[in-house]
C-alpha cells in the first residue's frame, strides 16, 4: 500500500485535478490524502476571524463568494446527473452549516469546524469525479479514525487500530481518498493538525498501515538546496535523510509540514516529495538510503526573537542555565538556538506569545536583551560538522554579520543567526561559498 498526498495547488484546479486522476489510475493499492482547494483554508480562516469580532455581514459575504467557487467548480468537473446531484446537496450542506454558525458563540471548537470544512470539501468532490470517471474510489472519512491526545501528539494505536479496522470492513477497492489536516482532539473534538498538516496525516497514515512508501505531491520538484524565492539557480535534492530533511522543514523548506518525517522516520517508511505538474521529474526521496556528505541545502526561517541574557552570577557558578530553561518551560515555549559565554547566555525562540512574562521572570536576575526581526539561516546535510570543506564556510562571516553561530549540536546542522535585513544576502553569498564552485 501506499500513502499519496496532494496539496492544495493539485487540487486547486480542474486541470490539475485531472493530473491527479491520471496518477493514480494504476492497479497498485493506494490511500489518497487530500488537502484542501487552494485559497479554501484561507478563506475559511477568515471567515472565522470576521464571526470572532462579529462582523457578520463580511462572514456572510464571504461564504457566498466561496459557496460560489464551489458550484462552479463543480459545474465544470460533474456531468453525471446523479453524482452531480448528490455533490451539489453536499455542499449546500457545507455552506448552510457554515451559515448557522456565524450566528453562534465564536469558540476554538467553532474555529476548528469551519475550518476543518475545505478537506471535506475537495475529497467528496473528487470521490465524486473518479466514480464519474469509472474509477473505484472509497472514502475514508477521516474523522472515524485520526486522532491526537491531551498533547495533541498523534494517537497512533487508536489510528492504527480504527484505521485497519475501517479498511477491512470498507469495500474493495485500489484507492483510498481521506482528509488531510483533518482530527478529532482527545474529547472527540473536531480538531487539526496545524496548517499546513496534510502532509502529517499522510505520514501518520503510512506508519499507521506499514506503508512502502509515502508521497508528498506539491507543485515543486522536490526539496531544493536554496530557497527559490530568493536566489536564482537552485535546484531539488534527490535525496535526503530522515534527519535532514526534519532539519529543513522544521527550518523554513516551506514544502513539508515540520512534523512530518516523524512518523516515517520511526516507521522506516521512505517519503518521496513529486511535483504534480511534472510528475516524470525525480523528486527528492527522504530515506535511510540516502547519499553525500557535505552541505546539501540552505533554508531560513524568519521572525526570530533573540535573547542575550546575561549575569554577574554566571560566572564560575553551576545551575545557571537550568534556572533559564525554567522560565521558558513555565511558559511553553521552545527554544531553537543556543550559545554560552563564561557570562551571558543567548537564545532564540520563534513563538512571542509569553514574551513579556519571560523577559519579567528573567529580569529579577539578570540582565537582558532583546533583538527582533532575526532569521535563523540553517546549513543541513550529513555529517557537516566533520566534513573537510566546512571551515571554508566561515569565509562567510567577512561578508555578512552573524548574531550567533551553532555549530556542532548535531551531525546534520550548522545555524547562523542573521539580521533578517540581511537573510537574502546571506543565502545568496552561502549559495555562492557552498554550491557555485568556491565551495562545491
Ligand atoms: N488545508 C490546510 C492548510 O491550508 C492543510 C494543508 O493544506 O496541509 O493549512
Ligand atoms: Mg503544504
Amino acid at each position: 500500500m501506499k500513502i499519496l498526498k496532494f496539496g492544495g495547488t493539485s487540487v486547486g484546479s480542474i486541470e490539475n485535478i485531472k493530473r491527479i486522476k491520471e496518477i493514480i489510475a494504476d492497479n497498485e493499492k493506494k490511500i489518497v490524502v487530500l488537502s484542501a482547494m487552494s485559497g479554501t483554508t484561507n478563506a475559511l480562516v477568515e471567515i472565522s476571524d470576521f464571526i470572532k469580532i462579529d462582523y457578520k455581514e463580511e462572514a456572510f459575504l464571504n461564504i457566498e463568494k466561496l459557496h460560489e467557487k464551489y458550484v462552479t467548480v463543480i459545474n465544470d468537473l460533474l456531468k453525471e446527473a446523479i453524482l452531480k446531484q448528490d455533490v451539489e446537496n453536499y455542499i449546500d450542506t457545507v455552506f448552510s452549516l457554515l451559515r448557522t454558525l456565524t450566528s453562534e458563540n465564536h469558540t476554538q471548537l467553532i474555529h476548528n469546524k469551519i475550518v476543518a470544512q475545505g478537506e471535506l470539501l475537495s475529497t467528496y468532490i473528487f470521490t465524486a469525479y473518479l466514480n464519474q470517471e469509472g474509477l473505484n474510489a472509497i472514502l475514508l472519512p477521516a474523522l472515524d479514525f485520526m486522532r491526537i491526545d491531551k498533547t495533541n501528539d498523534p494517537d497512533d494505536f487508536y489510528i492504527k487500530q480504527n484505521l485497519q479496522r475501517i479498511i477491512r470492513e470498507a469495500a474493495t477497492s485500489n484507492i483510498y481518498i481521506t482528509q488531510g489536516f483533518i482530527c478529532l482532539d482527545a474529547y472527540g473534538n473536531i480538531a487539526n493538525l496545524q496548517r499546513g498538516g496534510s502532509d502529517y496525516t499522510a505520514t501518520i497514515i503510512g506508519a499507521a498501515v506499514n506503508a512502502e512508501e509515502v508521497q508528498i505531491w506539491t507543485d515543486i520538484d522536490g526539496m531544493h538546496n536554496n530557497d527559490p524565492r530568493f536566489v536564482e539557480n537552485t535546484h531539488a535534492i534527490s535525496n535526503l535523510s530522515y534527519d535532514e530533511a526534519a532539519e529543513l522543514a522544521y527550518f523554513g523548506a516551506k514544502i513539508l509540514h515540520p512534523q512530518t518525517v516523524m512518523p516515517a522516520r520511526e516507521a522506516n517508511i521512505p517519503v518521496r516529495l513529486k511535483n504534480t505538474m511534472d510528475p516524470a521529474s525525480y523528486g527528492t526521496l527522504i530515506s535511510i538510503d540516502f547519499k553525500g556528505e557535505g552541505i546539501k541545502a540552505i533554508a531560513a526561517k524568519d521572525n526570530i526573537i533573540a535573547i542575550k541574557i546575561k549575569s554577574a552570577r554566571m560566572l564560575l557558578a553551576h545551575g545557571f542555565l537550568k534556572k533559564v530553561f525554567e522560565i521558558f518551560e513555565k511558559y511553553e515555549t521552545s527554544i531553537d538556538m543556543i550559545t554560552t559565554s563564561e557570562v551571558a547566555v543567548s537564545l532564540t525562540i520563534d513563538n512571542d506569545k509569553n514574551l513579556i512574562s519571560i523577559l519579567e521572570e528573567l529580569e529579577k536576575f539578570s540582565v537582558v536583551e532583546v533583538d527582533n526581526q532575526q532569521s535563523i539561516i540553517c546549513l543541513v546535510g550529513h555529517l557537516v560538522v566533520r566534513h573537510h570543506e566546512t571551515h571554508r564556510l566561515f569565509k562567510v562571516l567577512q561578508d555578512i554579520s552573524v548574531r550567533m553561530i551553532s555549530y556542532g549540536g548535531s551531525n546534520n546542522n550548522i545555524s547562523l543567526l542573521v539580521n533578517t535585513n540581511d537573510k537574502i544576502t546571506a543565502l545568496k553569498c552561502l549559495n555562492h561559498y557552498i554550491f557555485e564552485g568556491i565551495f562545491a
